[in-house]
């Protein structure tokens, strides 16, 4: 963004009417006041695909695909945010600046991440051609030996790399791109005397995409017996950080997004067999333990996730890791544990995507299963092993956020240890509040929901954008911790700070997740609510009941210690006492109505 002026693009967009650019690809039908067409992103026989030309965006209820006329062609085209504006610029004839805002190393590295984008996106073209041909016989037969069908393979842009030492390197530099630029994308590796050859040879190709859709690394799964690696994957680079990657979500998100839930797998093979029984709802680790940064990614798609890992790996290692950090991020997380002792790919070839679907349903919650787990390695006849199952059991226990469900796992416990559940109780130290002491789960937002106060702001950005200014510059950094589109509110609070609010300009630095969130609240004829005071009082109502939440689980958890009288437990109360009446006195001006 920083090689165009802000003005310029202001003003482009203003030229580019979005209309005019997505009737080149999609049949528009105006009806009402926006107009409707078939969804160039996902295949679909009645129309989904709204654009709002007033407005200048362009939602698809469908796949929720959604942005501003630059992120439309950035989508369609596959093209970078400069390439758009570049196709934009060059459509409606005006004339673009000079780059004067880009330093040189900003150019040279923007120049850089491009061709990076460009060179994988060719080769990923030139390992499928590889596959097709008479050279790829062989891997389509070894893809049809893991029932892997050809529709498949093309969806998930599964190409083949030859053995020749260099047959890549070649077709890229004959498409003139430079070796500097094929190196650095690792496409090819350069040996101890300075000769380069393909990092990929004879091997199956798997394109590694982000979730808009561009390839950005591969990963090569051996095709002969006893070859090694098994795997080999590309290098991190300026656009690939593997920490930050999930595979498949590019195929998957819609499904993801629209039943609130993934399922995770381990390999690039059981993504496939599972994603091809018709269950699209599925991202892939790729082996090692999610980061934290992958969470997050995953968070702005999902609020639930059910582990499909390997039976005698989900308690361990890896998975175990995963499960932890998913937990930590705010997921609800479930196991799937199938049964004969197969990884997905194996199991769905065998029994189908119903018994998958089957299994999936009947998926147990992430600490139930470690409890289980936890039984299974001790032998409860021995009384030794059964006191260690118990001390074992205790942390999971403790980590049950809510009372009802902790009891039946103390139950559950005491009943395998063959002890009393009074025998337990003690033991217990960090007790979670009486579920009567805080807001019900009603009264809080889901995690990963968007509260109807935050989608009326929303609504109002796009369409009363002369409006909001007050209700932005009312909002703090407190108000909207923990807040589903906090990232888009933010982001509307700093450019309304900076004095550069717009619609337009909102729409330039939502990331492709906002832009679908936003899109998809724009796109309802009407806003979601009317009084943008009540908005203000709606999401600090939250914040505060979140507090108070906090502190009345801090208050349960000193009551159950039995430590007699203690100043921390007054400055607690004193402060439930405050949260109390500064809810009473917001829920109070509702009360008096808008004035
Ligand atoms: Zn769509």
């Amino acid at each position: 963004m920083a090689l165009f002026p802000a003005h310029f693009v202001e003003e482009l967009k203003h030229q580019a009417d979005i209309v005019v650019v997505i009737q080149d690809y999609v049949q528009l039908k105006k009806t009402g006041a926006t107009y409707k067409g078939l969804c160039p992103f996902h295949g679909e026989k009645t129309p989904s695909f709204h654009v709002n030309r007033d407005r200048g965006f362009f939602h698809c209820f469908g796949c929720g695909a959604g942005g501003d006329v630059i992120k439309f062609l950035e989508l369609h085209d596959k093209v970078s945010f400069v390439d758009a504006v570049k196709l934009l610029a060059q459509r409606f004839g005006i004339s673009l600046p000079e780059p004067e805002q880009a330093t040189d190393e900003q150019r040279a590295s923007t120049a850089e991440r491009e061709g990076l984008l460009k060179i994988h996106e060719v080769a990923a073209a030139w390992f499928r051609q590889q596959l097709a041909s008479p050279a790829g016989a062989r891997i389509r037969q070894q893809l049809d030996d893991r029932r892997i069908t050809p529709t498949t393979a093309e969806a998930l842009g599964l190409g083949f790399a030859p053995a020749g030492r260099d047959s890549l390197k070649q077709a890229l530099t004959k498409a003139g791109f430079s070796a500097a630029l094929q190196l650095r994308a690792g496409l090819v590796v350069q040996r101890e005397d300075g000769t380069t050859v393909d990092r990929f040879r004879n091997r199956l190709m798997i394109p590694i995409a982000r979730d808009t859709g561009s390839v950005i690394a591969f990963g090569g799964r051996s095709v002969d017996e006893g070859q090694q690696p098994k795997y080999l994957n590309s290098p991190e680079t300026p656009i690939y950080s593997k920490g930050r990657t999930l595979y498949g979500l590019n195929l998957s998100k819609a499904a993801i997004r629209q039943g609130g839930f993934a399922v995770l797998v381990e390999g690039y093979f059981d993504f496939a067999q599972v994603y091809q029984s018709g269950f699209q709802a599925v991202v892939a680790s790729c082996g090692t333990a999610l980061t934290p940064q992958q969470g997050q990614y995953l968070r702005r798609f999902c609020g639930k996730v059910i582990l499909s890992f390997d039976p005698d790996a989900a308690g361990q290692g890896a998975a175990a890791k995963s499960c932890e950090m998913l937990v930590t991020e705010g997921f609800e997380v479930n196991v799937v544990t199938l049964p004969e002792g197969g990884d997905p790919d194996t199991f769905v070839r065998r029994q189908g995507g119903q018994a998958y679907l089957a299994e999936l349903k009947r998926s147990t919650p992430y600490l139930e299963y470690l409890l289980s787990e936890t039984a299974r390695r001790h032998d409860l006849n021995v009384p030794e092993e059964r006191a260690r199952f118990v001390d074992e059991a205790l942390p999971i226990v403790n980590r049950i956020p809510d009372r009802t469900r902790q009891e039946l796992f103390v139950k559950e416990v005491a009943a395998r240890a063959g002890v009393s559940e009074a025998a337990v109780w003690p033991r217990i130290t960090k007790v979670v509040t009486q579920r009567s002491a805080g807001p019900s789960s009603s009264q809080l937002p889901a995690l990963g929901q968007v509260t109807k106060a935050e989608k009326a702001l929303i609504w109002w950005l796009v369409h009363r954008p002369d409006e909001v200014g007050q209700a932005l510059a009312a909002l703090t950094n407190d108000d909207l911790r923990g807040f589903s589109a906090r990232s888009v509110l933010d982001l509307a609070r700093q450019l309304n700070e900076d004095r550069e609010f717009s619609p337009s300009m909102l729409f330039e630095r939502l990331s492709t997740a906002d832009a679908q969130l936003v899109t998809g609240v724009a796109a309802e004829p009407e806003p979601p609510a009317l009084d943008l005071d009540w908005c203000v009082r709606e999401i600090r109502r939250g914040r505060y009941e979140r507090e108070r939440a906090e502190i009345q689980r801090a208050i349960a958890q000193l009551q159950r210690s039995g430590d007699g009288h203690n100043p921390e437990m007054d400055r607690l109360l004193a402060l439930n006492g405050d949260l109390g009446r500064l809810i009473q006195g917001l829920v109070g001006s509702d009360l008096k109505g808008p004035n």
